[in-house]
C-alpha cells in the first residue's frame, strides 16, 4: 500500500448521522449528499453506510455518478439534485433516477422518455426562492406541478428549493425564502395536488433553522463531519470522517543557509532535520499550503517548508527529532493535534468541502469502523 492514504473513519460517518437524524427527528426524512465522490470519502462506500444508517435518499449532481452507485447494487432513491442536458434523459429514466426539474420544456422531454420507455417517471420540481442557480420563479411552481401531476408518465415526487445563506449567522433571508416557500406549498396542496417530499434544508439549515426541514432535509458537509461555517451555533457533535496520512520517507540533517524546494521560497535558518513526504498537489494537498501548512507527527505539529510539489513536500523538524524514518504523518484529521480540514481551509482562503474533495484519485481510500 502506498504511505500516502486517506483513512475514512466510517464510525465518525455513522455517528454524524445518527446526530443529523436526532436534530431533524425521526419523522423527517434524509437525503444524503454524496455527489463528488461524497465530498472525497467514496460514494459507494458513504452509500451503503448511509443506507446501513436508515438514509432515506441519496443526492447526486452528475449521471455518471448515479450510474456508479446502481452498479455497485445500490438501489436506493436517487436525487439528481443538478440538472441535465437532453442526451442524458435516456439513462436517467432507465437508472431509475429522480431528476430535478425547473422548466415546462425539461419535463415535456421527460413524459416523452417515460412514455418511450414505458416507465413512471418520479420528479422533482425545484423552486428558485432565492439562490439565483437552478430552478423556476415562484409563479411558475403551481402550473408546472400540475403539468407533472397531469402526465400519465410522471409523478411529483417532491417540491425543493435551496439555500445560499443558511449558514449565515443572519437568518433573515432564509426564513424569507421559507415563506416563499411554504406558500408555493399551500398553493400546490391548495390545487389537490400531493407534493410530494418537500425539501429544502442543507448542513446550515439544519443546524441553524428548525423551520427549514419539512419532510425532508439535505445534509451533505455535516456528514463529513465539518460545519458549513463558523457563524452558527455548534449544536449538534459532528466528528471530521477523514484522515488524509502519508509516511516520512526520506529524512536528512541540514546546514544553515540551505534552499529547499522549488523557487528556494525557505532556507533554514539553523542547521536543522528536514523530513520528506511522498505527498503533494497531484494528491490534492494544495499547493498554497507551501510555507503555510502544518503536518503532525508523533503527536507534535510541524510546519511544511518550501513549495509544496507535485508529488512531495518538506517538513521542518528543527534542530533535534524524535522522528524516524517511516514515522506516520497526519495532513488533516478528526484527532488533534493534527488540523482538520477547516484549518487548512482556513490557510488557504476555502471552505471544508473543497479540502476534502480536493483529495485526488490516486490517493487510495481506507475504510475504517473506527
Ligand atoms: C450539495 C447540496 C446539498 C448539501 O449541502 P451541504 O452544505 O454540504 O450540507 C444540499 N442540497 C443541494 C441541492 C446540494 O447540491
Amino acid at each position: 500500500m502506498r504511505a500516502t492514504r486517506a483513512i475514512i473513519h466510517l464510525g465518525n460517518l455513522r455517528e454524524n448521522i445518527r446526530a443529523i437524524r436526532a436534530q431533524v427527528g425521526q419523522e423527517v426524512s434524509v437525503c444524503l449528499a454524496v455527489k463528488a465522490d461524497a465530498y472525497g470519502h467514496g460514494a459507494i462506500e458513504v452509500a451503503q453506510v448511509a443506507i446501513e444508517e436508515g438514509v432515506e435518499c441519496l443526492g447526486v449532481a452528475t449521471l455518471s455518478e448515479a450510474v456508479e452507485l446502481r452498479a455497485a447494487g445500490i438501489q436506493s432513491d436517487l436525487i439528481l439534485l443538478s440538472l441535465c442536458i437532453p442526451e442524458e434523459i435516456e439513462d436517467i429514466v432507465a437508472y431509475k433516477v429522480f431528476p430535478v426539474v425547473a422548466s415546462a420544456e425539461m419535463i415535456e422531454i421527460f413524459g416523452q422518455e417515460g412514455k418511450r420507455q414505458g416507465k413512471q417517471v418520479t420528479c422533482h420540481l425545484k423552486i428558485d426562492t432565492g439562490m439565483g442557480r437552478i430552478g423556476c420563479t415562484p409563479e411558475e411552481a403551481v402550473p408546472l406541478a400540475e403539468k407533472i401531476k397531469n402526465h400519465g408518465f410522471l409523478k411529483l415526487g417532491g417540491v425543493c428549493t435551496h439555500f445560499p445563506g443558511s449558514d449565515l449567522a443572519d437568518t433573515a433571508f432564509t426564513l424569507k425564502q421559507i415563506n416563499i416557500f411554504n406558500n408555493i406549498i399551500d398553493q400546490i396542496q391548495a390545487g389537490g395536488i400531493d407534493p410530494g417530499l418537500i425539501h429544502a434544508a442543507n448542513s446550515g439549515a439544519i443546524i441553524n433553522i428548525k423551520e427549514s426541514y419539512f419532510n425532508m432535509v439535505r445534509p451533505g458537509i455535516s456528514v463529513y463531519g465539518y460545519y458549513p461555517s463558523k457563524e452558527i451555533p455548534n449544536i449538534i457533535p459532528l466528528k471530521p470522517v477523514m484522515e488524509f496520512r502519508t509516511k516520512v520517507v526520506f529524512l536528512k540533517k541540514v546546514p544553515k543557509g540551505t534552499p529547499l524546494s522549488y523557487g528556494m521560497t525557505y532556507t533554514t535558518n539553523e542547521e536543522t532535520w528536514i523530513a520528506t513526504l511522498p505527498v503533494g498537489y497531484g494528491d490534492g494537498y494544495n499547493r498554497l499550503l507551501s510555507n503555510r501548512g502544518k503536518v503532525a507527527i508523533r503527536n507534535r505539529l510541524y510546519p511544511v517548508v518550501g513549495r509544496v510539489c507535485m508529488d512531495q513536500c518538506l517538513v521542518n523538524l528543527g534542530s533535534r527529532t524524535d522522528v524516524n524514518l517511516y514515522d506516520d504523518a497526519v495532513l488533516f484529521g478528526p484527532e488533534p493535534p493534527a488540523l482538520d480540514a477547516d484549518a487548512l481551509a482556513d490557510m488557504i482562503g476555502t471552505i471544508s468541502y473543497e479540502v476534502t474533495c480536493f483529495v485526488a484519485k490516486r490517493v487510495p481510500r481506507i475504510y475504517t469502523e473506527d
